[in-house]
């Protein structure tokens, strides 16, 4: 997988579009970040602690 099909994981929602479907709006219900720099691809847990990527009430 290239840096940017990684980093395409992460969806391509916009912050009102994901609440708008009950997801969260950081992670656009992943749950994960997908971040890659120079074939170092890694998944770090959504900074906002949502659970499983939902939004939070
Ligand atoms: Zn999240």
């Amino acid at each position: 997988m290239t840096d940017e099909q990684w980093e395409a994981q992460n969806g391509s929602l916009a912050p009102d579009e994901a609440r708008a479907r009950g997801l969260c709006w950081c992670c656009n219900g992943n749950g994960v970040l997908y971040t890659a720099f120079g074939g170092v691809q890694r998944s770090v847990r959504c900074p906002e602690r949502c659970q499983g990527g939902k939004a939070k009430r």
